[in-house]
């Protein structure tokens, strides 16, 4: 099974500078960007920067999922600052069924701010399960199961710079399938140039 570069620097690059500019045009008075941790660390510093032109506060949750799908998330770690009458951009890495996000919305919409939008790095719209719309999207993906730029499996991955797609089902039964690949063969990733293709850890 091969992994590929599905967005790379630059593409990323691009992406997150449209919704800084957006999310910048649209909250004159500033911005609360609160990230959903840990998915959303790498995007979010990124995206924050992307926005020079205004205030930007930053503030972070730390959620588990109690089964994959199940739409039911656990607040591991709640939000630092009070959100009531604030303009507040919820920020995730990749919204799929949309449960998470719904279940977060809802929760924060509770607090009282003055606007809260939702923004994602990827959207998959094909595996809604609740019509949770999102207002800034980076990139929208098709079926493919990514990793990367944030996104893990076990918590490997996060700190790879790039979105990469990857078989799920390896995955599944070898996590650490692509270590090689995306960690100690650097030098095999060509950019800018868009498409590359992995090759993961044979199987011991
Ligand atoms: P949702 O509640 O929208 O189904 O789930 C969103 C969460 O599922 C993301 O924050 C992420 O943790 C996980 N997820 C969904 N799709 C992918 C994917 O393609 N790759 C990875 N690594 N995680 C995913």
């Amino acid at each position: 099974m091969t992994a590929s570069v599905l967005l790379d620097r630059a593409a990323i690059e691009n992406h997150v500078r449209r919704l800084g500019r957006a999310i910048a045009r649209d909250h004159p008075d500033g911005v609360l960007l609160v990230g959903v941790l840990k998915g959303a660390l790498i995007f979010l510093a990124d995206l924050a920067r992307a926005i020079p032109t205004v205030r930007v506060d930053i503030d972070f949750m730390s959620i588990s999922r109690f089964a994959p799908d199940s739409g039911r998330v656990r607040i591991l770690q709640d939000l630092g600052s009070d959100i009531g009458g604030r303009d507040v951009v919820l920020v995730e890495d990749i919204v799929d069924t949309g449960l998470t996000l719904a279940y977060l919305v809802t929760q924060l919409s509770a607090r009282g701010p003055r606007h809260l939008a939702t923004c994602a790095l990827l959207d998959r719209p094909s595996r809604r399960i609740v019509p949770q719309p999102v207002d800034y999207v980076g990139f929208e993906l098709g079926s493919e199961y990514v990793l990367g730029y944030g996104l893990h499996v076990r918590d490997l991955y996060r700190n790879v710079p790039y979105v990469v797609a990857a078989d799920r089902d390896t995955l599944v039964t070898r996590p650490d399938a692509y270590v090689d690949d995306l960690y100690r063969r650097p030098d095999s990733v060509r950019e800018p140039g868009g498409r590359v293709n992995f090759v993961p850890a044979e199987e011991p």
